[in-house]
């Protein structure tokens, strides 16, 4: 990867073999290879190895989770907050690897759509709750930095899943509280 790196540089008519640049082949490597850990992690042994049996059966809402992800597009970063919630089944997952699953699909090269339905599917295939709830807010810096945008513009995307599609109500419930006050708002 470190050659191709070096290649880039040159192509951009940089001179890869001045000072400040002699590593960043090796430190873009590394940093990418950080960015897309997701590929070597598996999402469903995180929520498996942390299921419980509960009877609770009202909703549960983790919100304002924060992620970081690259446009598989442009290879530029998009970011901002997760918000997921669902009814169990019989079934609740340690509210932590909720956050986990989120950092899983969003450290691969990604689009929007696809982190927020992978979310929502494979909470629904591993927990089998009523419903699945999530909605992703993000800005995406290939739209921000090139101007092809209004540049405060931000982008939303939600799948919603057994109870939350089939209910208006629950939707709704779900909408007034990741949108209303709360300690993760500012
Ligand atoms: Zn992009």
């Amino acid at each position: 990867m470190e050659q191709h790196v070096a290649a880039i540089l040159e192509a951009i008519g940089e001179d890869p073999s001045r000072e400040g640049l002699v590593k960043t082949p090796q430190r873009v490597s590394k940093a990418l290879r950080e960015l897309t850990r997701g590929y070597d992690q598996d999402p469903e042994a995180i929520i498996n190895g942390a299921l419980f049996t509960e009877e609770y059966s009202e909703m549960i809402l983790m919100k304002d989770i924060d992620f970081f992800s690259l446009c598989e597009h442009h290879v530029l970063p998009f970011f901002g907050k997760a918000h997921i919630a669902y009814i169990p089944n019989g079934k609740i997952v340690g509210i932590s690897k909720l956050a986990r699953l989120v950092d899983v699909f969003a450290r691969r090269l990604q689009v929007q759509e696809r982190l927020t339905t992978q979310i929502a599917h494979l909470l629904m295939d591993t927990l089998h709750p009523e419903g699945v709830a999530v909605v992703v807010e993000a800005e995406h810096l290939c739209m921000r930095m090139r101007g092809v945008e209004k540049q405060n513009s931000y982008v939303a995307t939600s799948a919603m899943l057994g109870v939350f599609r089939e209910r208006q109500e629950t939707r709704d419930e779900f909408m007034n509280l990741i949108n209303g006050a709360g300690p993760g708002r500012r």
